[in-house]
């Protein structure tokens, strides 16, 4: 069991999913821990849509204490194969939309676990057709600067979480 590590963030505003969690609208849970649940999306892209959720409010990923964020990827990995033989679907998206930019419309942190078949038609492409292609100077360049980043917290804003 995962204990919280950070004190509990105000929520601003509205939040639909702390409804669901705090049991004030309807909601199909398929997992429930002390720390975190999971319930089937609304608006499914296959059947067998999974959201995982942290039962505090949190907007983004870059918010959550690193062992909730970590233990939400276990509860991802404890749900991906039960998800996979329920639905049928032989494959499976892993999708979090941090931020509204990043096209996150429910701001309380959650992982997408959609499962996937041929030709479904739901399309998460990569690498993206509209990319302008970098050389390996600035590829480098770039992967610098991220590597000075990680070695001065103090750089990126002091936003180191343990
Ligand atoms: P986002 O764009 O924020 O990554 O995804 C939000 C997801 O939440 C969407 O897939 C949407 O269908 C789902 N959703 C929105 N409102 C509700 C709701 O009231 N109940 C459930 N179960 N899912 C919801
Ligand atoms: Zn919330």
């Amino acid at each position: 069991m995962h204990a919280p590590t950070a004190p509990l963030k105000p929520s601003t505003g509205h939040c639909i999913f702390c409804d669901l969690i705090h049991g004030a609208a309807e909601v199909s849970i398929c997992y429930e821990d002390a720390t975190a649940m999971a319930f089937l999306d609304i608006q499914p892209v296959n059947p067998g849509h999974v959201l995982v959720v942290p039962r505090e409010h949190y907007e983004v990923l870059q918010d959550m204490p690193k062992t909730l964020a970590t233990h939400l990827f276990e509860v991802a990995l404890t749900l991906i194969p039960a998800i996979q033989t329920a639905s049928g679907a032989p494959d499976i998206n892993v999708v979090v939309n941090s931020g509204a930019a990043a096209g996150q419309d429910v701001m309380h942190y959650h992982i997408h676990l959609i499962p996937r078949r041929e030709g479904d038609g739901f399309d998460i492409s990569l690498p993206f057709g509209a990319s302008l292609m970098p050389n390996r100077q600035q590829l480098d360049g770039m992967a610098a600067r991220i590597g000075s980043m990680l070695r001065d917290p103090l750089a990126r804003g002091g936003q180191k979480k343990s």
